[in-house]
């Protein structure tokens, strides 16, 4: 891959800050966005902006011919049966409260059980915990091993007759784990019981094929995978969205409305009240054509070599830990130093123009499972280079000693 031809695209990356190369290691956070994208948003704007679905003129027709060619090409990039089983949202945190509170309020009842496991990022625990509250259910939660691997024996064991549903993370924001989702659906499956993924860190780092996994709901944010902020997708099986009530109420989502009764759009429409975020979905659009044109199984070899290079120059450095070691991982390494706190050293590294994650990465549980504070976060996207790594490494040879 010509690295430096996919650099070029991104403009952010080419900028110094406090005088040094901007080295950007936050992309778990939210990744850039090449030049494709940006123009995306422009030209919509500059050219095209208009309501969509209800407008009788020529722009209306355009913008919604667009954003409907854009859930065709979602469709296809995940490899989903129908182009209506694609909803745009906000993002997954909009995708996993939508399933939670529809899916809770068709199929949750008083004693169910929903099980999660411990790895998932707050979006994944905290509107599963609202619908139990609301509906007399139990969350339950899959342990995970020292290494970052979730218990599938302990999984196996915590389904019963009153599991309704298991949600989990296809990849860990902390830890990296890649979790065999094909094998947790058809463990579930085997019960009867639905699967929804929050696919938030998957969906930039290798192919997902919604069919394949066999999954009932795929979640994501297109500002994970070099789109825009403030759109994201909830994918899921139409004989599951077919069964749940609409989340939001509004316009777009009806087909009849009067003060007695109000009967509902077909799907997708069912499902995205409002208008939308036009431009944003068109913009996720240009960031599939860039995760294509670039090759996403180039991108998924391209990263686990930075990875692999970065844990083995990383694991090399006294005192060094890192949390997430599971045999399979993405592009995400959480480390801490001694005792040095993980704020310290996002501090001091982010003086050197190293930007990092550090905290809990809402994740909590993963922080109380390990007895610490929090990790400091470095994330790889298909832009960053071997020697942003051993820009890194130095840096932090350089600070550890201060900090120790
Ligand atoms: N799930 C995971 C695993 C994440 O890493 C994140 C964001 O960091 C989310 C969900 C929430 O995504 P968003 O904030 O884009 O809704």
């Amino acid at each position: 891959m010509d690295i430096d031809s996919i650099r070029s695209k991104f403009p952010i990356l080419n900028q110094t800050v406090y005088g040094k190369p901007l080295v950007y290691f936050d992309n778990a956070a939210t990744t850039q966005k090449p030049q494709s994208v940006i123009d995306t948003l422009c030209r919509y704007y500059e050219t095209l902006n208009s309501n969509i679905h209800r407008g009788a003129h020529y722009l209306a027709a355009q913008a919604t011919d667009q954003y409907e060619e854009t859930r065709r090409a979602v469709q296809q990039f995940i490899n989903a049966r129908n182009h209506y089983e694609i909803v745009f949202t906000r993002g997954t945190t909009e995708s996993i409260n939508l399933v939670a509170s529809s899916f809770g309020q068709r199929f949750l009842n008083e004693g169910d059980e929903v099980l999660i496991s411990a790895m998932e990022h707050h979006s994944n625990i905290v509107p599963w915990q609202l619908t139990c509250e609301r509906n007399g259910a139990t969350l339950r939660v899959i342990p995970f091993s020292d290494k970052g691997e979730l218990d599938l024996e302990a999984m196996e064991n915590l389904m019963n007759e009153k599991t309704r549903i298991v949600a989990v993370n296809h990849v860990s924001n902390t830890l990296g784990t890649v979790n065999p989702v094909k094998q947790i659906v058809e463990m579930a499956h085997s019960h009867g019981i639905p699967v929804l993924v929050d696919g938030a860190q998957a969906i930039s780092h290798f192919a997902v094929d919604v069919q394949e996994l066999g999954c009932d709901f795929y979640c994501f944010s297109g500002h994970k995978m070099y789109g825009p902020m403030g759109v994201g997708v909830m994918y899921g099986r139409e004989e599951l969205l077919d069964q749940m009530p609409p989340y939001q109420g509004g316009g777009e989502m009806i087909k009849e409305v009067t003060f007695e009764r109000t009967t509902y759009n077909e799907l997708p429409f069912k499902f995205e009240a409002g208008t939308p975020a036009v431009g944003d979905v068109l913009g996720l659009h240009s960031a599939i054509r860039f995760m294509q044109e670039t090759g996403i199984n180039n991108i998924a070899t391209y990263e686990k070599e930075l990875t692999d290079y970065a844990t083995e120059q990383l694991l090399n450095i006294e005192g060094l830990r890192i949390y997430g070691q599971a045999r399979q991982k993405t592009s995400v390494i959480s480390f801490l130093i001694g005792n040095a706190h993980p704020y310290d050293v996002g501090t001091l590294l982010d003086k050197l123009g190293i930007a990092v994650r550090t905290g809990h990465h809402c994740t909590q549980p993963i922080m109380d499972r390990y007895g610490i504070p929090g990790t400091v976060r470095a994330s790889f996207a298909v832009y960053n280079t071997m020697e942003e790594i051993n820009i890194l490494i130095n840096a932090i040879k350089r600070i550890a000693p201060m900090l120790m």
